[in-house]
């Protein structure tokens, strides 16, 4: 029945299909997708507009090329002949499509069949490639780990006799070393104003006074790294120690033509530490910004408070307040790949020969052990300290920055002895003291 429908339909519709069609090349394919399907599923009924609507969208848009080619041309283009011919009977019609379907199927079973099993293929090829990868991957990393495993052994065991180097020597160096002090000093005073030994006597106590201060920080570095460090915890206040220690350099900053600006520190609250090692602290960040400032530069050294909120947001342990000191400088700087190995004992940056050539002279860096033990030391107390500078120029002084966090409720590390002094109320600030 169907194909008696599809007859009278094209013949009916014969004109208006050729116009249509002929508007554009790809009208005639959906038209023939359109006959071919309505005369698979015999829906003849809906043949009107589906053909119209298939015609439109065929005119609107451009049909892909991948589709063109896998369409059965030889069926479209004996369709499309007979019908322009006016000889498209429903018989015929049955014919081409019963002709091409074996084709057609075959052709789809086995692209189909090739398909399956190039990509079977492909992926059984993927699988074991990505398999075997995998494999050499993970006895690299496996391999890398041991190496790095050992390596680190290694690493722990030097940096193990590093420690144990540094306090023997500095032990050994101590006692022959106060001796010599000892003697010089009883020399020194026997002296007779005018005596010409009197000054070399007293040029053999300074340089023996600055051997000591080196022994006295190896000793430190050690007490450090073993996590032997001893505290005596009180509750200090900042700003006088600060006076304290600006008061003491006073002469090695007057002698180098700086200028110490110091910030309004007397709002900070008193912090808990240990006033010898707070002492000793901030004389070597002071020291560094003498060192590594030209003459006639500027040192600031300013302070704030931080509410226990920011404290947390910076990283630092529950809802404890910090104190946070800036010592600022117009010096040399740092640059960025030296910022963080300047804490490192025994780094150096630059020429080893301008080092310990003096205690304030400019660029006269020391053994390189200052910085270690601050941070050694805040650290000790819960605190924080690091470098920041815009890099190192030694024309344009950038300048560096060391900031150092320090708990208002100190936090000592584990491990460490501590003795606590009693205080008063912690959070009172100087100014309610006075
Ligand atoms: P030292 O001063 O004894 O060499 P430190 O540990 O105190 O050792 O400092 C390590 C290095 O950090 C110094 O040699 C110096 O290069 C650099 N440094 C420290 N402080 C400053 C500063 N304020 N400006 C520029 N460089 C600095």
């Amino acid at each position: 029945m169907r194909h008696i429908e599809l007859a009278a339909w094209l013949q009916e519709h014969r004109e208006s299909l050729i116009a249509q069609c002929e508007q554009g090349e790809t009208s005639d394919l959906s038209l023939v997708d359109n006959v071919l399907e309505v005369a698979r599923t015999g829906q003849a009924d809906k043949i009107d507009s589906t053909v119209g609507q298939a015609a439109r969208q065929a005119a609107a848009q451009e049909i892909p090329l991948d589709r063109l080619l896998r369409e059965p041309q030889s069926l479209k283009e004996a369709i499309w002949q007979e019908l322009r011919k006016d000889k498209l009977t429903a018989s015929k019609t049955l014919a081409l499509i019963e002709a091409v379907e074996p084709i057609f199927s075959r052709i789809f079973q086995t692209s189909t069949r090739f398909y399956f099993e190039a990509s079977q293929k492909m992926q059984d090829a993927l699988a074991s490639e990505i398999a075997h990868l995998h494999n050499q991957a993970e006895r690299k990393v496996m391999d890398r780990t041991a190496d790095l495993a050992r390596a680190n052994i290694e690493l722990s065991k030097l940096e193990q006799a590093k420690t144990d180097f540094i306090s023997i020597a500095a032990h050994e160096l101590k006692t022959p070393l106060t001796l010599i002090q000892g003697y010089t000093s009883m020399l020194h005073e026997m002296g007779r104003e005018g005596d010409g030994a009197v000054g070399i006597l007293e040029g053999i106590l300074r340089g023996a006074e600055r051997l000591s201060n080196i022994v006295e920080d190896m000793l430190d570095v050690s007490v450090i790294d073993t996590n032997a460090l001893s505290l005596r915890i009180e509750a200090v206040s900042l700003s006088q120690f600060i006076s304290l220690v600006v008061g003491q350099n006073a002469h090695y900053i007057q002698e180098r033509h700086l200028a110490v600006h110091i910030g309004d520190l007397g709002s900070l609250p008193r912090v808990e530490i240990d006033p010898r090692r707070l002492h000793q602290i901030l004389g070597h960040l002071l020291n560094n910004a003498i060192k590594y400032t030209p003459d006639g530069g500027d040192i600031f050294i300013e302070g704030r408070s931080l509410p226990a909120d920011r404290s947390v947001e910076s990283g630092l342990a529950d809802s404890n307040q910090f104190v946070e000191l800036a010592f600022r400088d117009t010096g040399i700087g740092i640059a960025p790949e030296d910022r963080e190995r300047i804490f490192e004992k025994f780094y150096r940056v630059g020429q080893s020969i301008l080092h310990s050539s003096s205690k304030v002279k400019f660029k006269g860096a020391g053994p390189g052990l200052g910085l270690p033990i601050a941070r050694g030391l805040v650290e000790a107390h819960g605190g924080r300290l690091w470098a920041e500078s815009p890099g190192h120029d030694e024309v344009n002084f950038p300048g560096s920055t060391f900031h150092m966090l320090l708990p208002v409720r100190a936090v000592p590390k584990a491990g460490i002895t501590v003795t606590w002094v009693e205080a008063p109320a912690l959070g009172e600030s100087e100014q309610q003291d006075k």
